[in-house]
């Protein structure tokens, strides 16, 4: 941060509408876990037997709301609604309506399993969603439903067909790879994108909270082999556009459609970190992979309509956001909260 800003952190100056933190990094993306509850069960997100949040410790829609607003006014300009399945949470499609009126945002976008698209795509669309990211690790129906244990392909399959309908430009699919469960899918994964001119990303599994059902050590499948895998049947070409996610894109030559690689463990991309994470329960999560955070639940709560207070707050935490994640998927995970917790 610049000699400036500390000062105005540390003083009674007029703050800036920015949020940076210590190594210079101008935060300007919020993704809201809108719930931690979701009708699928995916093997590398959630243990069998889950306990969810009870009610009175998740934050309503109007604070959701509230949040959102205040992040927007330090400088946000990007939103990401997620979960658990933020579809699935009874008033989701109006808070998506009044987060998508806030004028300064630049974009609001979503993450979902796509099970609830096939009715509320075009309601979306009209609520202000410009972009949607569906999660898609396979297009086997047997296969589909062993990893997410509870899904249903051709549902999710009628989902993406009714965004494309409803007018979605750049629909994202992402995918989890591990070895032995789906990692001979990428091509066809690819196959499926470029014939309906949408993007990909595949995703290195993370060791976030305890998994029973495979061993994450075992079944880690780095982004390079699937590069090699694909590289059999596509050229992928380096794409120069820089999202400033951490996404490394690749273009399918001859297509639409980009493939990126999201490499948590083989390519770290924490240096151009420009984000921050609001959990179900109201705490701010500096880090995916780190426990960092501060409970802004409780300033909403201890202090009601005072604004400065929470933007004093949100401000603080910009300090403590670390520099960057240490995933080792050799050990026993250190993060106990799982994905759904999180807001991926
Ligand atoms: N339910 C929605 C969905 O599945 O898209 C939104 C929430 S989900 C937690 C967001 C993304 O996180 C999904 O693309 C999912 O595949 C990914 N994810 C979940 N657990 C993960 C893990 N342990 N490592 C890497 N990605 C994970
Ligand atoms: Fe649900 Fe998404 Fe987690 Fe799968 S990845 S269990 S769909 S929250």
């Amino acid at each position: 941060m610049s000699d400036f800003l500390y000062y105005c952190f540390m003083t009674d100056l007029p703050k800036p509408a920015q949020l940076i933190d210590r190594f210079g990094r101008t935060v300007d993306y919020l993704r809201i876990s809108i719930t931690d509850r979701c009708d699928f069960r995916c093997v590398y997100c959630m243990a069998e037997d889950m306990v969810f949040l009870p009610r009175e410790q998740i934050l309503s829609l109007e604070e959701i709301y509230i949040l959102a607003k205040t992040f927007a006014e330090l400088g946000v300009k990007k939103i990401r609604i997620t979960g658990g399945e933020p579809l699935v949470r009874k008033g989701a499609l109006e808070l998506l309506q009044n987060i998508g009126r806030i004028e300064s945002l630049d974009e609001l976008v979503l993450t979902t399993n796509g099970s609830q698209l096939e009715t509320m795509a075009a309601a979306l669309k009209e609520a202000g969603v410009k972009r949607i990211n569906i999660s898609l690790d396979t297009l086997d129906a047997d296969k589909f439903k062993a990893i997410t244990r509870t899904g249903d392909l051709h549902q999710v399959i009628r989902g993406i067909q009714a965004a494309k309908s409803a007018g979605f430009k750049r629909l994202k699919i992402n995918a989890v790879i591990l070895k032995d469960r789906n990692h001979l899918e990428v091509a066809s994964l690819v196959r499926f994108a470029v014939a309906n001119g949408i993007d990909i990303s595949f995703i290195e599994e993370m060791p976030l909270g305890v998994v029973s059902r495979h061993n994450r050590s075992e079944a880690y499948y780095a982004s390079a082999s699937i590069k090699a895998d694909l590289a059999r049947h596509f050229t992928l070409l380096q794409s120069l556009e820089k999202t400033g996610g951490p996404s490394n894109y690749f273009n399918v030559a001859g297509a639409e459609t980009r493939v990126g690689f999201i490499s948590p463990h083989s390519e770290n991309f924490c240096s151009t970190c420009n984000r921050v994470r609001l959990t179900v329960e109201g705490r701010l999560l500096l880090c995916l992979g780190n426990e960092h955070s501060v409970d802004l639940k409780q300033v909403l709560r201890t202090h009601p309509g005072d604004s400065d207070a929470l933007k004093q707050a949100i401000i603080d935490a910009m300090l403590i956001k670390p520099e960057k994640h240490e995933f080792n998927i050799h050990e026993q995970p250190v993060i106990l909260r799982y994905m759904n917790m999180t807001g991926g």
